[in-house]
């Protein structure tokens, strides 16, 4: 693990970089020098309840080297924590700017996750490689691969990674399955590092839409997200039972 940040801090105890989007990619410019497998990983409120609820989760989190904090929920939290964050950097525009920075570099990425196609249709990956070389027009993508395979397939997986040679390694596979991906086989993978990412590519591929602007100025991504995907109403009751555990814990001195 390389620490090359200070800004460390703990929500419901768990390790959070307080870091804005510059001082992020700063930090991830130093950790593409470095020769082992780097993880980053970009937890909201409901991967901060999860992780302190899942040791396995926690400690992966505890053994990342760059820790973005992701989601209005975090920017409160920081505030009655007492150490406030003067933005948020939200997993999917620091996804860019790292897509940003490897196109400028010219250094190759590989997404895994996401649902693969059907039948001659391109997967949600093909198609968010497509937008995104629409839009990073030097952008070397070393390869793709869906996000729905068994455990028996995973070293076929790396192999593939590795084979590809990419420099950074995107894995779309939800929470806390791309950072358990990550972690697992973080001593296998030759990429420089690595990033969990959710429902990013989705969102790249225009199968899911990312909330208008007013719902992002005003903190409500997580309602209209709810607009969206009624299902996952349960989820989104993690935000204000993250909410409730920062006040008891900030009121019981606790972290
Ligand atoms: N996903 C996947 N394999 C799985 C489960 C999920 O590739 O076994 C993908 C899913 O298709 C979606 C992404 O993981 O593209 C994120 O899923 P979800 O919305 O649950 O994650 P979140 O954005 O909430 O972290």
């Amino acid at each position: 693990m390389t620490r090359i940040n200070n800004k460390r801090t703990r929500i419901l105890n768990v390790p959070v970089d307080m870091v804005d989007e510059q001082e992020a990619m700063g930090i991830f410019r130093e950790l593409l020098k470095t020769e082992d497998c780097s993880l980053i990983v970009t937890p909201n409120s409901e991967i901060i309840v999860n992780a302190s609820r899942d040791p396995e989760l926690k400690r992966i989190i505890e053994q990342a080297d760059l820790i973005i904090p992701d989601g209005i929920g975090l920017v409160y939290a920081s505030r009655i924590m007492g150490v406030p964050l003067s933005h948020r950097v939200t997993g999917i525009d620091f996804l860019e700017a790292i897509i940003g920075y490897l196109e400028e570099t010219g250094q190759s990425i590989f997404f895994l996750g996401s649902k693969p196609g059907e039948g001659n249709n391109p997967g949600i990956a093909e198609m968010a490689v497509e937008k995104m070389q629409a839009k990073y027009k030097k952008l070397i993508v070393a390869g793709t691969h869906h996000g729905y395979f068994k455990e028996a397939d995973e070293e076929n997986i790396v192999k593939a990674i590795n084979d590809s040679r990419a420099d950074f390694l995107c894995v779309a596979l939800g929470s806390p399955k791309q950072e358990k991906f990550i972690a697992c086989n973080r001593d296998k993978l030759k990429v420089k590092a690595a990033i969990g990412v959710g429902g990013s590519l989705d969102v790249w591929a225009g199968t899911l839409k990312r909330a208008p602007e007013f719902y992002r100025n005003h903190g409500l991504e997580w309602l209209y997200r709810l607009i969206q995907q009624p299902s996952r109403y349960k989820r989104m009751a993690a935000l204000p039972l993250f909410m409730m555990k920062v006040i008891v814990n900030r009121f019981k001195g606790g972290k």
